[in-house]
């Protein structure tokens, strides 16, 4: 076999004795929503069959649980009977038919089941479930590992390549493994050896059933990040014994779901937790699968040379891309359309009890749903506004074959896109910007930047329907002293750079609030480029010295400035922000000192500062600048004398509805008007 010229680590195949992986990515196990949808298997048959197509070495499906009481919500998906078994082959006759592979993951929730059968190794509550676990009996864990050693039978009947055993983030297995959940005096609990048993009895008892030819993967729990944790020498000990156990593969772990500290969101370092499966290479010799954060081939490439793991993890890049892996084989990974870790559409989405898909790819987990409509008439069709609505819309529509010109008053493509990239742990919105361009670049679409249209040069040049993608403009609410030049808004501080003194009063707490508010307490490189600093900063401890991998102390780099932060609502603050990642941002601001005030009426600004009324009472805040992130308006000046005229219009993105608008809803509009326009 020939090595490929691009990535000759990432493309190398992984020889397992009894099967052969095309490549080193796995792509991780995701839960997409469609497990328990009507017709969702048939929906996830074209959704992995795409990633089988796009070339992935392995695949892993979502976690599915081996009995009733390990089911991760009352309604989730469960492996336990043979006439489920028929379902399950819809998903592995596609994977095949597309020359994949694919495991099942075996997934108990224990404590994290959310409904009132959950179950644990003792009656210990989560601190995310309101659902307290009744204490399993001896009887009951004997009965449990026999549920995961029929699920993985009934997997190898369904036609899986293998399964993964869920042995971490804090799910059952990793409950029983760690002191802070398992209180037992029995054989289960008491002794490490004794609180392992159930993890290696699980892997040894399939092994024998499942035979030697089916790949069995065990997700060792590397690094807990919670207190009373397990050491490094307990998880290096667990590692030996379940190779010796009989697992095929290792797959990395990191962190509880109770954790406090980032593991896979934006603003984690890339490729930033290699170095524990590293750490690991040296104690077992199955191969070891790396995770977290790893979203281009070139990161994975090194992360393989510099012999951090055998294969990269990669789970949320391949919803972004399913064509990730045959894009980097062909030495074209500026057409990789690059996850941007947001947590959006896909984590946000499945927390919110609604079908993931991804910001960037509208169509992922929508194979079978949103596609291009066969195109009845050629148009010519004019896009005002090239932020992601109209490039989106501009591309998809050019590929259709309609006649497309793109507009932006801008020297630049990208809209606010511009400006969410200058936030410290917001740069990969550059990927995403680089993407655009290359799709653009490669469509027919004609581009006119610096070209500010206006309804004469519309008409005149005879398009046959305009589409209006010109976002937004930030609001400026009525306040006294709304004009004294202490005020500015976001556009000021984060596009045109205005000076920013050493005290600073931020007005509004939506999303745009907290980046500013970020903006304005980091100096220096962002951290998410200096990962040293990250890990400290979050108290992960990369000498492992204290159980569960945490500092006594986090090192935190102090503010160059005070900030207030305020919002009219009596609300927590953030309470609208990412399911998944407001408490990243509030955490990040707690740690920089920002006061958070809630419940406010703005009376003034002057000389003295900001004046507020909170519970009846004025307070003046001695600030040098007050900064507006209260919200936006839409943009669409155009619109009305255009229809007047007689021309069609479509409002797309923040030119549409300007509240609760974000990239996610601008690019999934762009893309669906442009597949049945
Ligand atoms: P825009 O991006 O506003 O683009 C409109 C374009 O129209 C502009 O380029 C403008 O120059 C052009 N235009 C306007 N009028 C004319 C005219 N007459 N002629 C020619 N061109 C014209 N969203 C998220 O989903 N996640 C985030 O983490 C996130 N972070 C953000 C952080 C910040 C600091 C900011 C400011 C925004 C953030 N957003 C985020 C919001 C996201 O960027 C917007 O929702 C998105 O850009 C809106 O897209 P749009 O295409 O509707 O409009
Ligand atoms: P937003 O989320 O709607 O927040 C606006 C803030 O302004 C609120 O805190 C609101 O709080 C305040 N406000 C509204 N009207 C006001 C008025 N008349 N006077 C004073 N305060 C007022 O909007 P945004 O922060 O501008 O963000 C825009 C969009 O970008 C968001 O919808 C978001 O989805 C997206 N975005 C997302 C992220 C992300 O991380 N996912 C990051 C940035 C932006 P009170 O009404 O309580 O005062
Ligand atoms: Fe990645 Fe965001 Fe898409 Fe999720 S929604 S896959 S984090 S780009």
């Amino acid at each position: 076999m020939t090595q490929n010229a691009y990535f000759p680590s990432l493309m190398k195949p992984l020889d397992l004795g009894f099967t052969q992986l095309k490549n080193r990515v796995l792509m991780g196990s995701m839960h997409t929503g469609l497990e328990e949808e009507k017709g969702g298997f048939e929906k996830m048959a074209a959704y992995f069959a795409a990633r089988a197509k796009g070339g992935v070495g392995l695949m892993v499906t979502g976690g599915i649980s081996p009995n009733y009481r390990g089911r991760l919500a009352p309604h989730s998906s469960q492996l336990s009977n043979r006439f489920q078994v028929k379902k399950h082959r819809i998903i592995t006759d596609a994977v095949h038919a597309a020359d994949g592979k694919i495991c099942l993951q075996i997934l108990h929730g224990g404590r994290y089941a959310y409904h009132p059968l959950n179950c644990g190794p003792s009656a210990i509550k989560a601190p995310i479930n309101p659902f307290k676990p009744k204490q399993l009996s001896d009887r009951g864990v004997r009965q449990t590992i026999r549920h995961y050693v029929r699920c993985a039978k009934l997997a190898r009947e369904a036609g899986y390549d293998g399964v993964e055993v869920m042995g971490s983030e804090g799910y059952l297995i990793n409950q029983f493994i760690c002191s802070r959940t398992n209180k037992r005096t029995d054989q289960w609990g008491g002794s490490y050896e004794n609180r392992i048993r159930f993890p290696l009895e699980i892997i040894r008892q399939m092994r024998e059933e499942v035979g030697t030819d089916f790949i069995i993967i065990y997700r060792l729990s590397m690094l807990d990040l919670v207190e009373d944790g397990s050491s490094w020498e307990e998880v290096v000990q667990l590692g030996k014994a379940i190779e010796e156990a009989g697992a095929t593969i290792i797959n990395t772990g990191i962190g509880w779901h109770e954790a406090r500290v980032p593991t896979i969101a934006t603003s984690v370092p890339r490729g930033g937790f290699t170095w524990i499966t590293r750490k690991m290479k040296e104690e077992v010799s199955i191969p070891l699968v790396t995770t977290n954060r790893i979203n281009t081939p070139e990161v994975a490439e090194s992360i393989l040379n510099q012999g951090d793991a055998d294969m990269v993890s990669m789970a949320r890049p391949l919803l972004a891309d399913p064509d990730f892996m045959l894009k980097a084989a062909e030495g074209r990974s500026d057409r990789i359309n690059t996850c941007i870790g947001c947590n959006q559409a896909c984590l946000d989405h499945v927390f919110k009890q609604q079908r993931a898909t991804c910001l960037v790819n509208p169509q992922a987990c929508y194979e079978t749903e949103l596609v291009p409509q066969p195109l009845a008439q050629k148009k010519k069709l004019a896009v005002v506004g090239a932020g992601p609505a109209g490039m989106t819309f501009a591309f998809e529509a050019a590929d259709r074959g309609h006649d497309v010109t793109l507009f932006d008053r801008s020297d630049k493509l990208g809209g606010q896109l511009n400006i969410a990239n200058q936030i410290p742990g917001k740069e990969e919105f550059y990927e995403m910007l680089r993407y655009f361009e290359v799709r653009l670049k490669e469509s027919s679409v004609n581009i006119q930047l610096n070209t500010e249209v206006n309804e004469e040069a519309l008409l005149d040049a005879g398009f046959d329907e305009v589409i209006l993608a010109t976002g937004v403009v930030p609001r400026t609410p009525p306040i006294e002293g709304v004009d004294h030049p202490k005020v500015m808004n976001y556009i000021d501080v984060l596009k045109l750079k205005k000076p920013v003194g050493e005290k600073v009063a931020v007005i509004g707490a939506g999303g745009i609030g907290f980046d500013v508010s970020e903006y304005l307490t980091h100096t220096g490189e962002s951290l998410t480029l200096r990962p040293e600093a990250w890990m400290k900063e979050w108290g992960v401890d990369r000498n492992y010295e204290h159980p569960g991998g945490l500092l006594e102390q986090k090192v935190v780099e102090p503010s160059p400035r005070q900030v207030w932060m305020f919002q009219r609502k009596e609300s927590k603050m953030g309470k609208n922000l990412g399911k998944t990642t407001g408490w990243i941002h509030r955490s990040s601001l707690k740690h920089k000192g920002v006061e958070m005030v809630t419940g406010v009426q703005y009376k003034k600004v002057d000389d003295q500062g900001l004046h507020v009324e909170k519970d009846g009472e004025i307070t003046v805040y001695d600030v040098d600048h007050v900064i507006l992130c209260a919200g936006q308006e839409p943009l669409r000046v155009l619109q009305q004398g255009l229809e007047s005229k007689g021309m069609k219009v479509h409002l797309i993105g923040g030119a549409d509805v300007a509240s609760e608008l974000d990239a996610k809803r601008a690019i999934r509009q762009g893309t669906e008007l442009a597949f049945a326009i």
